[in-house]
């Protein structure tokens, strides 16, 4: 700690501000883009690097998360970050640890039905991190997108002097959404993935012709179903502001989704604006 505020001081020298990209490491192009648009925030980019245990259930993924940290240094290193932060789980739950920050309304549903612990390690982590950290920027990607309404919601609520940019998804080539489970996927899973932003594409441009919203999600979880997804946690239409479930595409919406693919939860989602309902 006193090592990190040191390195914060020295990064602050002359009035620099700071944008922070948390992240769990296994960076891949959608972190760098966080990266470049902290760099368009602020003079100084600081990245974190942690697993967070506390948002992770006791049955998920926590030990097998990709930590290749070597490799996250090089790119970082490459994209000319100023400071890297990337503490152990001690260091941030010492013995004793006891506080819960919990976000409600924005939070509820779809990630938060399916992971009930998430959002409040999410938002606890953050807080700590904000705290430590005094960013006076932080960059969250659009990939998720209820985690960026909670940290806006939580930044809000408590009076964090911090301002929280949100940048659109990065995709590979096919329109997977880039994320660092999809190393979990297999050959045959990777030709598969793609299918789930076609998915949401269709289903958005159905939705924008006028489809019945009920009946076009509905139709749209059973095409996933058919095409090869092993369960669909929920595909749903939200306000893309409060995340306010929509009955009708009446408002700027987001549609949004977690299947599972194998043994791998995915999630995606995309805009579904209100001005091309032509
Ligand atoms: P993670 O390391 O998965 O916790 O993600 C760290 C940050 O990177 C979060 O704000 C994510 O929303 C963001 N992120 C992850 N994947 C993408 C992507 N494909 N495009 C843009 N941002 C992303």
């Amino acid at each position: 700690m006193p090592e990190l505020q040191q390195a914060l001081k020295d990064l602050r020298r002359g009035g620099a501000r700071v944008a922070l990209v948390p992240t769990m490491g296994a960076l891949h192009e959608g972190h760098m883009e966080l990266v470049r648009a902290a760099r368009r925030h602020a003079e100084k980019v600081a990245v974190y690097i942690f697993v967070n245990p506390m948002q992770f259930a006791p049955h998920e993924d926590l030990a097998r998360y990709p930590r290749p940290f070597a490799e996250d240094v090089r790119r970082l290193e490459a994209e000319g970050v100023d400071l890297l932060y990337a503490p152990a789980a001690e260091a941030v739950y010492p013995p004793g640890f006891a506080t819960v920050v919990s976000v409600k309304g924005v939070s509820e549903g779809m990630e938060g039905a399916f992971r009930p612990h998430f959002f409040d390690g999410v938002a606890t982590v953050l807080a700590k991190m904000f705290i430590r950290m005094m960013p006076e920027v932080a960059v969250f990607g659009e990939k998720d997108y209820q985690q960026l309404a909670v940290v806006r919601r939580m930044a809000a609520d408590l009076d964090l002097p911090v301002e929280i940019v949100g940048v659109p998804t990065r995709r590979e080539e096919g329109g997977t959404a880039m994320s660092s489970r999809n190393a979990y996927l297999t050959e045959q899973e990777r030709r598969l993935a793609p299918r789930l932003y076609h998915v949401l594409c269709e289903t958005a441009e159905a939705l924008r012709r006028g489809g019945d919203v009920a009946a076009t999600l509905s139709g749209a979880r059973e095409r996933l179903i058919a095409e090869g997804f092993a369960k669909v946690d929920y595909l749903e239409l939200r306000d893309a502001a409060s995340l306010e479930p929509l009955a009708a595409p009446d408002r700027e919406g987001r549609l949004l989704v977690a299947v599972w693919l194998g043994t791998t939860r995915l999630i995606d989602n995309i805009p579904l604006p209100l001005s091309s309902a032509d």
